[in-house]
């Protein structure tokens, strides 16, 4: 399969001193209290790079928490001003994307579900390219697994000018039900990564799992592959957070975590 991205690396938008890029934080922002002081422990683990949070939520079934909406950009605006982090959320409109760039968020995300509807794509391409945006952006792979799918959300995104992209590797649905909520295929992964050598894949190991218990194993496998980075769902309480409650934890746990996980030298 060919592609046409025209991708510039990790290291020309992020410093991570030849380290994994590290996102971490929780799924939703709930309230100003928890994001910030979530916000502050992990930045006080001094292993992460980037805060997300969720502000608009893209539940499957209606009636639940669908995000704090607006209000929670001056919450991660506030986390970063106190913790230096840079700051991520997800767009899923073209609305999104203006408001997320006026509150100064630093890195955008494209959702599964997102990236399994083109006509959502361009319209966050359009969006990103009216406003002649320079901000990077991260292409979460479709909720089916269909590598050209995730492959063409990535070049809508880079023709709108956007060459600071990188792939999200966050698993597959299947209808059977196994061990992991997003079954993680690898083998999409490696001919994502045969295909496009340049772009940066990075792990999404809280969406494959879907349990805390197995985050080390998907994490550690995801290193073992050279992936370029982690961003991995931490709450300062996940048994009260108000969604993916399961699958998160605690900055503690994600600093020890990553304190036990083996990752190779980058080849020199
Ligand atoms: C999320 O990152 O919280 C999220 C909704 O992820 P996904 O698009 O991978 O389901
Ligand atoms: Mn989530």
């Amino acid at each position: 399969m060919k592609h046409s991205l025209e991708v510039l690396p990790l290291s020309s938008w992020i410093d991570t001193n030849g380290k994994p890029l590290i996102i971490a934080g929780p799924c939703s922002a709930e309230t100003e209290e928890q994001l910030v002081s979530t916000a502050h422990l992990l930045a006080n683990t001094g292993k992460v790079n980037i805060l997300r949070a969720g502000i608009w939520k893209p539940r499957t079934r209606p009636g639940e928490f669908e995000g704090i909406g607006s209000i929670g950009l001056q919450w991660l605006k506030r986390a970063k001003e106190e913790t230096g982090l840079l700051t991520a959320t997800e767009v899923a409109t073209a609305k999104h994307v203006e408001e997320a760039l006026e509150a100064g968020v630093d890195v955008l995300w494209v959702g599964a579900r997102s990236t399994a509807n083109p006509f959502t794509v361009q319209e966050i391409a359009d969006a990103l390219k009216a406003l002649g945006a320079d901000v990077p952006v991260l292409v979460k792979n479709p909720v089916n697994p269909d590598l050209s799918l995730w492959i063409g959300a990535l070049e809508r995104i880079n023709r709108a000018g956007i060459k600071k992209i990188a792939a999200i590797h966050r698993g597959f649905s299947s209808f059977e039900k196994t061990a992991f909520r997003n079954e993680p295929m690898w083998d999409i992964a490696i001919q994502l990564k045969t295909i496009a050598p340049e772009l940066p894949i990075i792990n999404d190991p809280s969406h494959i799992c879907g349990n805390r218990e197995l985050i080390p194993y998907i994490t550690q496998k995801a290193m073992d592959m050279d992936m370029q980075g982690l961003i991995i769902e931490s709450h300062i309480d996940p048994s009260v957070a108000w969604t993916d409650a399961k699958q998160q934890v605690t900055p503690a746990a994600l600093a020890d975590m990553l304190d036990n996980i083996a990752v190779r030298k980058p080849a020199s």
